[in-house]
């Protein structure tokens, strides 16, 4: 067995996938379509741990997995599918207990430490250790792009303070949630040298669907399950 994954960008893209319901090719390896997990992601920090009756949760009528922004499985052939434009995708692989997650870490997300929550899931549930488990952030917005309000910037500075954290102040009401995440992912165990980021910015890189950029209601798809081969 190993493990696959995917950080998205322009294609394919998840409003096709909808309107499709296909099976798909992503670098060379079909999706069978009834084998994906797709949460409803409400921003939350919950992380939902699969069971093989969720294979095909968000496709046809079969609803997305219920307020969760997080997905974990060690269940083969079962492809966890987080989609994002401007959100930060995360996925966490522990390659000896044979268990993935993927996460959706928007500015909330990031907030609530969702990384930190699926971490701890993974410990929990399948005895990772997280010096096993290695982590990819995918592309986001950057904090240059990543300009909020006072109140919500004070709000997050305050959250990441309150986790111990040493969120980047070094803008005035730029929130930098990739820097977030990194200290998060530290901070629950993972090593430095199993941090691998794609240093993308969504709102920059015409590549990737930005909702800043373009308002746009597509997004991304990032995907990662366990194969037999
Ligand atoms: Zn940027």
């Amino acid at each position: 067995m190993k493990i696959f994954f995917h950080l998205g960008s322009h294609e394919p893209d998840y409003r096709s996938l909808m309107s499709q319901q296909q099976d798909f090719v992503v670098d060379g390896k079909t999706i069978p379509v009834q084998r994906l997990v797709i949460a409803d992601q409400t921003h939350s920090k919950q992380v939902h741990i699969c069971s093989e009756a969720d294979c095909g949760a968000g496709i046809g009528n079969k609803p997305q997995i219920p307020v969760a922004d997080g997905i974990i499985t060690n269940i083969p052939n079962q492809f966890l599918l987080i989609r994002t434009a401007d959100c930060t995708p995360i996925i966490l692989m522990d390659s000896k207990q044979m268990v993935v997650s993927a996460l959706h870490s928007g500015r909330e997300g990031t907030r609530k430490n969702i990384a930190g929550e699926a971490i701890r899931q993974m410990k929990l549930h399948f005895g990772c250790n997280p010096a096993d488990i290695t982590a990819y952030i995918g592309a986001g917005i950057c904090q240059q792009h990543y300009e909020v309000s006072r109140e919500i910037y004070d709000h997050f500075i305050e959250s990441q303070k309150e986790l111990g954290l040493h969120p980047a102040v070094n803008l005035p009401r730029h929130i930098d949630i990739r820097k977030s995440i990194f200290q998060q992912l530290r901070q629950a165990g993972i090593t430095f040298k199993n941090i691998e980021n794609v240093l993308e910015c969504t709102f920059e890189n015409a590549a990737y669907y930005s909702f800043r950029r373009e308002g746009t209601k597509n997004r991304q798809i990032n995907l990662v399950g366990i194969i037999n081969e």
